[in-house]
């Protein structure tokens, strides 16, 4: 992956990182990896790591590191080694996750340029995911479970703003108004 352009797209969940994530990869040629639907695809297809993933997805909860880490690290071996780069969306989520990624990318010769925030007022994320569950189906863009997953984002997920900032690598988008903005 030498040469390549990493960037993670940050945000509470509801924030539009899927959806900007599209207009990156048309853009820049950048390879998608969603850990949300890595998961979600498991669970369709009634796997092993799809049964465990369904536990905490339908609770709100946060994959544990290790596993969701190795996860990601199988997803870049086997989709991302011949890529311009990767647009993160969903990883990493928690501050071992970060330092995991670190260590993925230096071991490929690479390294994380940067870490676009989509900065969403809480009102509107939750509104955004009672529209998409209506629209969609998406079994945890219910009202209790959109609750937790809120709250796992600002207990564990937050943090990672003032530990990319720190870097130098945080660079925060107003993430409402209409898509192309
Ligand atoms: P998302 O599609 O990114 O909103 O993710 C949906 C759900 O998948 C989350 O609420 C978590 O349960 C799980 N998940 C996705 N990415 C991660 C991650 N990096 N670490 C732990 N759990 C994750």
């Amino acid at each position: 992956m030498k040469d390549t352009l990493n960037v993670v797209l940050f945000g509470a969940p509801g924030s539009g990182k899927g959806t900007q994530s599209a207009k990156l990869i048309d853009k820049y040629g950048l390879y998608h990896i969603s850990t949300g639907e890595v998961l979600r695809d498991h669970i369709k297809r009634g796997t092993e790591l799809g049964k465990i993933a369904d536990s905490y997805i339908s609770e709100g909860q946060l994959i544990p590191d290790d596993l969701m880490i190795k996860i990601l690290d199988d997803v870049l071996e086997k989709e991302a080694a011949d890529k311009k780069g990767v647009v993160f969306d969903g990883f990493p989520r928690t501050i071992p996750q970060a330092e995991a990624l670190k260590e993925l990318l230096k071991k490929r010769g690479t390294d994380l340029h940067a870490v676009i925030g989509l900065e969403v007022p809480e009102e509107e994320l939750m509104e955004r995911m009672l529209l998409r569950g209506k629209e969609t189906g998406r079994a945890d863009d219910n009202p209790e479970t959109i609750k937790n997953r809120l709250k796992v984002y600002h207990d564990q997920t937050h943090p990672l703003r003032e530990y990319y900032t720190k870097e130098g690598k945080y660079l925060p988008i107003n993430g409402t108004g209409i898509v192309d903005e």
